[in-house]
């Protein structure tokens, strides 16, 4: 208490078990800013005895005024008694037991502090694999050992919306403001814990516009295969974070030049080294961080229909090579593209229909004769399959001309429809005329074939 006070006076903690506690004055996070459900369920816990912050990305994105995706709260009580706090409530054990608050339509994660289980006693042998990784990680323990095994000072900031006072075990204010992201400890060793740690610090770097401390950056690309080891869905669950958090593009740049895409996302290296094909990812992510920033969803169907785009031509071209039908080839070669991917980042399948029918949907955007343009746009996906004809055309991977046909015809009256249809036959013909010559060997995209 006296050496807190002390830190308080002198501003400087004695130690990293003692926190810097920086008053409103310092830190300018208003109450008011808290989701009211965190600070029903601070006053709850505090009321009941128990000591109760904001804790983790709230407090960060605050801090950096910017506004929260969640809050989650920590407490010294365990999950059993803030079970009995909250009426509705429900333990959920995932990786670590938390307990869900239900208020209103929202939920708050509270979490018990926990230790971070050292790696060098005994104690350890028990929780980790031979490399280093945690197997379990459900120790309770004091609020600076939660603290330090938090992973980036930055997210290890505790908010006391009582008192309203930020709680700073590792220099994470002074971090924020120097927008540094820095590994609490040692950043092998908490890598090698949980290899997740390389991308989250990926993601935060690009969507906080933060760099690396170098000592923390330093270990990644050594450290970059141990991903393979993290199971499929934590690290799908990861990698969309970064594709949909308004900052896929700066984070796909940010997670290639830390050389983790290889076991991941390997076609970024055909995709951004190849100046044609890097106009198309670029538009899909720049529109995919448009949407999600202006509150719009996006699709992670769609955003791989565009990351796997590429692929999946030098499929189809390999196909229709070998002989087989435009159509047989188009079903052979998506199968193929889905398999090969899913073997490094396993993604779930039931976003397989909705990745093929974009895919399949683009060589029937080149058929403008007959009832087929009608057909079309009846298709459930055709606004899917029209945005990606866009961002091709964009891209420089389609004809303009072909897209504002789409983007008056969807428009047009009856009358106008009927005049716009190409005659079936000479659509094709036509085509072939206008297209775009092509460098030796670059493989076709599917309009071109159709
Ligand atoms: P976001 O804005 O993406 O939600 P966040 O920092 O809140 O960012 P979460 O995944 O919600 O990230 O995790 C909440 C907090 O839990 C983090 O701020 C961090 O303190 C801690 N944490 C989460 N994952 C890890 C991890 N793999 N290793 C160590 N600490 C972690
Ligand atoms: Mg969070």
């Amino acid at each position: 208490m006296i050496r807190r006070w002390l830190g308080k006076v002198l501003g400087k903690p004695s130690s990293s078990s003692e926190p810097r506690i920086f008053p409103v004055t310092q830190h300018g996070i208003r109450r008011d800013s808290i989701h009211p459900c965190a600070l029903k369920v601070t006053r709850t816990l505090k009321e009941g005895g128990y000591a109760a912050f904001v804790v983790g990305g709230a407090v960060r994105d605050l801090l950096l005024g910017r506004e929260p995706k969640d809050f989650d709260i920590a407490t010294d009580a365990s999950p059993e008694d803030v079970r009995r706090l909250f009426r509705r409530s429900r333990l959920i054990g995932r990786r670590f037991q938390i307990v869900h608050v239900y208020c209103g339509p929202d939920t708050i994660e509270v979490t018990t502090f926990r230790a971070h289980t050292p790696q060098n006693d005994e104690e350890s042998s028990r929780v980790t694999a031979e490399d280093g990784m945690l197997l379990r990680d459900n120790v309770f323990g004091s609020q600076h050992e939660d603290a330090a095994r938090r992973d980036f000072t930055v997210n290890a900031l505790y908010y006391d919306p009582e008192k309203e006072e930020v709680w700073d075990y590792h220099d994470g204010v002074a971090d924020a403001r120097k927008k540094v992201l820095r590994m609490i400890g040692d950043p092998t060793t908490r890598y090698r814990e949980d290899p997740v740690r390389m991308l989250r610090v990926t993601r935060f770097a690009a969507k906080l516009d933060f760099h690396i401390a170098p000592d923390t950056r330093a270990p990644i690309s050594s450290l970059a295969p141990m991903l393979e080891r993290i199971p499929a869905a934590r690290l799908f669950d990861e990698m969309m974070k970064l594709l949909l958090s308004g900052h896929a593009e700066r984070g796909l740049h940010q997670l290639r030049a830390e050389g983790l895409h290889h076991g991941i996302l390997p076609m970024l290296d055909a995709v951004l080294d190849d100046p044609g094909r890097k106009h198309f990812l670029h538009a899909s992510l720049h529109d995919t961080d448009e949407r999600i920033r202006h509150g719009q969803s996006a699709s992670p169907a769609f955003m791989l229909a565009c990351l796997l785009w590429f692929d999946l031509q030098t499929q189809w071209q390999k196909y229709r090579d070998s002989g087989l039908s435009e159509q047989q080839a188009m079903y052979e070669a998506m199968d193929d593209t889905l398999e090969r991917q899913r073997e490094m980042l396993a993604f779930p399948r039931r976003l397989d229909g909705t990745i093929k029918e974009i895919w399949s949907l683009q060589p029937r955007f080149e058929q403008r004769g007959g009832s087929r343009p009608y057909r079309l746009l009846d298709h459930p996906r055709f606004r899917a399959g029209y945005d990606f004809l866009t961002l091709r055309t964009r891209g420089e991977d389609a004809p303009a001309e072909l897209s504002d046909w789409w983007d008056r015809f969807q428009d047009a009256s009856e009358d106008e429809r009927t005049a716009m249809l190409l005659p079936a036959t000479v659509s094709a013909t036509k085509r072939r005329r206008k297209r775009p010559r092509r460098k030796p060997g670059e493989a076709s995209t599917p309009s071109e074939n159709a």
